[in-house]
């Protein structure tokens, strides 16, 4: 058992270090934590480690939130806490509107399901911050292989204001004015590796290498806020270097205000070497590819995955429940399969227009001129208790 250690401070959020875990093969380490606010994150930073979990997890009611089985769905829903393949698992409570959070003493362990000894830190974000209903994200802009884009210039380009603005337009909808606390360029020795970020998975986690790399730079900043990496492009890690990804969160949630982990950031990538040869379209539709990321790293699950809400199996995915191809938020619509009108087994956002095509978190964006931005209380409640908004 461990627990108490130091404590450090982001806004009215209080991150207390737990201390670190050794964790052999398949063990796992029992923690506990007092906390005293409404909303809570727990996070696991075992650095490049291939699997690690937090689990189960019990409330001080005792009542189990996460069970220790992996293939199941939990008390409170689904959570990313066992995903396989993550070298960080971090928890945003509550992550829906389902559940509150009584204050007193929670249990959890943390798991290491990798073949090797590796070490976990561990840390409880305590947010004790009381106007959950209008606050300030602060973000840090990193750049990387970009001609026509870096650090300097950045604020003054009109090209990247568009973009910019269109993402600032989004988060404020849920009550959060984004900040822009530094600008940041890929040390010069990386600028061509982690331009196009196109690796395998050496490491057989979930992110790949460079993936890993880029995010791990949110830790040379000077203030501490959410990491976002502009890059060229980032292919799809399949092996199918034809499928190209517009961009990627460290984790639903990440690590919160945690820098320096291999998932501590969010990627859009520019789609060009250069951003002054995009159009208008391109650069708004890239500001919504950074407020969806940015609602994946804050907690926010995909309305409906691409498979369809009442599909048996998502491609990908392990475990054949249904509520796993939707968010845990009541109030989000949900897309079924019977919208698939094509019938090519997925549900795009054109088709399901009548249902959350258009909210920013389905998983793919409409054909112009429909814009995917829309967000519910529901979205905006989990939005506005991840401890990066303060
Ligand atoms: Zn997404």
């Amino acid at each position: 058992m461990s627990g108490g250690g130091t404590s450090t401070f982001f806004g009215q959020t209080e991150i207390r270090d737990l201390g670190t875990a050794t964790l052999p093969a398949n063990a796992s380490l029992a923690f506990q934590v007092p906390v005293d606010s409404t909303t809570f994150m727990l996070v696991a930073d075992g650095g490049r480690a291939p699997d690690i979990d937090i689990a189960p997890i019990v409330d001080p009611l005792g009542a189990t939130w996460i069970t220790a089985s992996f293939n199941d769905l939990d008390p409170i829903g689904r959570t990313t806490l066992q995903a396989a393949g993550q070298s960080v698992a971090a928890g945003l409570f509550p992550h829906s509107t389902t559940y509150s959070v009584p204050l007193g003493t929670y249990q959890f362990s943390v798991l290491n399901f990798g073949s090797a000894t590796q070490s976990a830190k561990v840390y409880a974000l305590l947010n004790r911050r009381q106007n959950l209903s209008a606050g300030s994200l602060i973000v840090n802009v990193h750049f990387c292989g970009l001609n026509d884009l870096n650090a300097g210039n950045a604020m003054a380009n009109p090209s990247f204001g568009v973009l910019l603005s269109e993402f600032s337009r989004i988060l404020l909808q849920a009550g959060i004015q984004v900040q822009v606390a530094g600008t940041y360029d890929c040390p010069a020795s990386d600028q061509t590796r982690l331009a196009v970020i196109d690796d395998v998975d050496g490491n057989q986690n979930g992110l790949p290498d460079e993936l890993e790399d880029l995010f791990s730079q949110s830790g040379n900043v000077t203030t501490r806020g959410l990491s976002i990496f502009f890059v060229q492009q980032i292919d799809d890690n399949d092996g199918d270097a034809s499928i190209f990804i517009a961009g990627i969160a460290g984790g639903i949630p990440g690590p919160g205000p945690i820098v320096g982990t291999v998932q501590s950031g969010v990627a859009v990538a520019i789609a060009s070497n250069r951003i002054g040869l995009l159009s208008t379209e391109a650069l708004l539709r890239r500001g919504r590819t950074m407020a969806h990321e940015v609602g994946h790293y804050l907690g926010l699950f995909h309305t409906t995955e691409q498979c369809g809400a009442d599909a048996t199996q998502c491609e990908g995915f392990t475990i054949p429940i249904a509520a796993f191809n939707v968010d845990p938020i009541p109030d989000t619509p949900e897309c079924p399969t019977s919208f698939d009108t094509d019938g090519d087994g997925q549900v795009t956002a054109d088709e399901c227009l009548a249902a959350d095509g258009l909210n920013l978190m389905f998983w793919t964006q409409p054909s112009p001129p429909q814009v995917r931005n829309r967000l519910t209380a529901g979205q905006v409640f989990v939005l506005q208790r991840n401890p990066l908004v303060q």
